[in-house]
């Protein structure tokens, strides 16, 4: 549904995520480095950025690329209602999610999963990666409806699949199996590394599961130490395993929680031996803070989060992830990845005004995808866009606002109505 037809756009854009330029220079900035451009487009392609010479800029409207949701789960989004976790607490959540997963069916993680496409592209989404259920009787169910609707939304978002499983399973004849499967439809392997752990059994079990990607070409994408103890237990086990192997294929860690306490120095090691393997990692930090370092009657005061500041000073990828929404691990959550900036910017400190603060959720989490368009606004690039109805990082992040969303080239609604108008969209 088009709203406008204009083809051109003056509006705020962060400096960081343009590309430099003289023109880009002699714009006028704010001082939360919001840069007055005027923008053209023609079918699906910018044509042309150059700086607004009019005044006033106030009433400008804020302008960015459309987000990448690096770390998901849409087969259990949702569940929270049929399947609470009242006590918040990480044993609780697994427990209760596998019970959920004994009473899916297709028709509910369809639905779901739908539901989870549909607001993400609402809210100014182009590409989600979701982890899979992948283990047990529900896994089949749960591929069928994702693939199906990775098919019917492709038009208007990327969908990425993980097959989360536990990592002793890629080892057996069945993981295998699973495996070849997972590859042929462009999924990439999942697993859990969280401690207590045998060394030993998981490090043959790391490398198994390395082998089987090289072999097949399938990325990998883990969730490593979503704990508070044994701080980087799992990715220290992690780097000593990829000194020894060649691992052909892209890595991901998500949550790499603990790592945040460990000691400056071993932190500062660690991290750059992650650099050095190209390591990407994932920060969840809303499903730690609600999920990790909980003791009865406590208020916790030391909070397991991944080190995306020391992470990027040694050379690491970092994105932020929404992870859970409205399911067992996280009791909120709506894809939106404004509320996500929002919520992030008191928990982990990332202000979006620093070229660092913004990258996560932007180029960097385009870059752990390995998207096509890197993110960054520039004659040629994509004219797929999201127009925030504020003119300050601060308002914008101070109350989701209201958006409009560009996708190559054409506007699409975003008010109540708008799942059928997104369903007119698909054709
Ligand atoms: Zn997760």
């Amino acid at each position: 549904m088009k709203l406008q037809e204009g083809k051109c756009l003056d509006v705020w854009i962060p400096r960081g995520l343009v590309s430099s330029g003289a023109e880009i220079l002699s714009a006028f900035t704010s001082a939360e480095g919001l840069c007055a451009l005027s923008l053209s487009w023609e079918g699906d392609q910018i044509t042309n950025l150059q700086p607004i010479q009019t005044e006033p800029v106030s009433s400008l409207k804020m302008l960015l690329p459309r987000f990448a949701e690096p770390h998901a789960h849409i087969d259990k989004a949702f569940t929270w209602r049929e399947a609470p976790n009242l006590n918040g607490n990480y044993q609780e959540a697994l427990e209760t999610n596998l019970n959920e997963q004994r009473k899916r069916t297709l028709q509910a993680v369809y639905l779901r999963a739908e539901r989870s496409l549909s607001l993400a592209v609402k809210n100014g989404y182009r590409a989600i990666r979701s982890h899979v259920d992948s283990f047990g009787s529900c896994t089949d169910q749960n591929w069928e409806a994702l693939l199906d609707l990775r098919s019917k939304w492709n038009s208007l978002i990327e969908l990425q699949l993980v097959a989360l499983v536990p990592l002793e399973y890629w080892s057996t004849e069945q993981g295998k199996d699973l495996a070849v499967g997972i590859s042929a439809v462009g999924g990439l392997l999942g697993g859990v590394l969280v401690p207590p752990f045998d060394r030993k059994v998981s490090r043959n079990l790391l490398i198994q599961m390395f082998k089987l990607a090289n072999q097949l070409g399938c990325g990998i994408d883990l969730h490593i130490d979503e704990s508070q103890m044994q701080p980087a237990a799992g990715l220290s086990l992690l780097v000593q395993v990829l000194d020894h192997i060649e691992l052909d294929v892209p890595l991901t860690c998500s949550h790499s929680s603990s790592m945040g306490l460990l000691p400056s120095r071993d932190l500062r090691y660690l991290a750059e031996r992650l650099a050095r393997h190209q390591v990407k990692v994932v920060a969840l930090p809303l499903t730690n803070a609600w999920l990790l370092g909980r003791k009865e009657r406590t208020t916790p005061v030391q909070r397991p989060i991944a080190p995306i500041s020391q992470l990027q000073e040694a050379g690491v990828t970092v994105a932020v992830g929404g992870d859970n929404v409205q399911d067992p691990w996280f009791p909120l959550g709506n894809f939106d990845p404004i509320a996500l900036m929002s919520l992030s910017l008191p928990i982990a400190q990332l202000a979006p005004w620093k070229r660092l603060g913004l990258a996560p959720f932007t180029t960097s989490a385009a870059a752990v995808m390995n998207l096509e368009w890197d993110g960054i606004i520039q004659i040629g690039c994509p004219a797929d866009f999201v127009l925030l109805d504020a003119n300050s990082w601060s308002e914008a992040l101070s109350s989701p606002p209201s958006r409009e969303v560009m996708i190559n080239g054409s506007w699409i609604a975003n008010r109540s109505e708008s799942k059928n108008n997104l369903i007119e969209f698909l054709g």
